[in-house]
């Protein structure tokens, strides 16, 4: 890999959008590229990520057949790449990528992101939290309305939406910032303090599913059968019993045992291809600094709002629905993350 890094070659795994791989070495695919320029010049005078998504699929510019996912702009926002530079550990190639974005964009564009993920909270993040906000008294929606306050400064208000029809519930309103910047908080500090249960519960479902997908234990079992009957038949002939049938199911049989051998070595291979509970625990504890809203997105069901408490009620790992479009799931997606972690 190192050698094949330090050659430009490419080392395998995914390529990413706007670029393809010939010869082993990655070259750009220029209808894509012009989209990545697209987007990084858009998003760096200031337009919204949604309102490019919008003027892309205006243009009949599609990922995999679908409107790009608001994740996969921001990938591609983030990718470093997309610059030229390549960093591997502590090591960085510019021999690797070809530089589709001038680093001046890039570097604008990395400055506006930090803005928007660590200064103001990112309004998607606000937005997510709304979808799965309700009034905990009498499980309406609850929504932001602008009120004025006593100094005639407008302020924004989350409201039961039940109380504002009508149905007697006495939920009190809520300052909207107030309320957002106090969800996101508690949310995020939940997440880190339930990251083992959230790791823990991964790795188990990662070695039931090599359990119930594992073929190893039959190949071996096979493949003692095999070196059994090989060993029957060898008995047999140096007791001088030597025939055709015999010398003929001695051939089959070796075939088998080499064959078994073979996927035994696969298989093996396979479940090595393992996840550790430090690779998991790493991989959220990045996703968590760097994309909360895709955690909070996934792991949160449901936020209750009562006047003096919240209920956060958290989808476990298991039984939550992995919806693709998102870009992200839990265990496949895990999986192919590898191949990018450090990256
Ligand atoms: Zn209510």
């Amino acid at each position: 890999m190192r050698e094949t890094r330090s050659k430009g070659n490419f080392t395998g795994g995914f390529i990413i959008y706007g670029y393809k791989v010939e010869n082993h070495k990655v070259v750009i695919d220029q209808d894509k590229a012009e989209m990545v320029k697209f987007i990084y010049e858009q998003y760096a005078m200031g337009v919204y990520v949604k309102d490019i998504i919008k003027a892309l699929t205006a243009k009949g510019i599609f990922n995999r057949g679908k409107p790009f996912a608001r994740n996969t702009v921001y990938n591609i926002l983030k990718n470093e790449k997309y610059s030229g530079i390549y960093r591997h550990n502590e090591e960085v190639f510019d021999n690797i990528y070809p530089q589709i974005v001038d680093t001046d964009t890039f570097n604008k564009v990395r400055a506006k992101i930090d803005i928007n993920h660590y200064g103001k909270r990112s309004t998607e993040v606000v937005y997510l939290l709304r979808n799965k906000m309700k009034c905990g008294y009498c499980g309406s929606p609850v929504s932001a309305e602008c009120g004025t306050a006593k100094n005639g400064e407008k302020k924004r208000y989350y409201k039961c939406l039940g109380r504002k029809n009508g149905n007697g519930c006495k939920k009190s309103q809520a300052r909207k910032d107030v309320l957002e910047n106090y969800v996101l908080e508690n949310v995020i500090t939940q997440l880190q303090s339930n990251m083992d249960y959230i790791v823990n519960t991964l790795l188990e479902m990662q070695d039931d599913y090599i359990k119930a997908n594992s073929a190893l234990t039959r190949l071996v079992k096979e493949q003692r059968q095999t070196e059994n009957a090989i060993q029957n038949i060898m008995s047999a002939i140096e007791c001088g019993g030597t025939s055709n049938t015999a010398m003929k199911r001695l051939r089959e049989l070796e075939t088998l045992s080499e064959e078994l051998e073979k996927q035994i070595r696969i298989e093996k291979a396979q479940s090595a291809f393992k996840l550790s509970r430090q690779e998991i625990s790493d991989f959220y504890k990045l996703a968590l600094e760097q994309s909360p809203q895709m955690l909070i997105n996934y792991l949160i069901k449901e936020i209750r709002l009562f006047d003096d408490k919240m209920v956060i009620i958290y989808n476990t790992p298991k039984t939550m629905s992995l919806d693709e479009s998102q870009g992200f799931s839990f265990i496949r997606k895990t999986y192919r993350t590898r191949f990018t972690f450090k990256t």
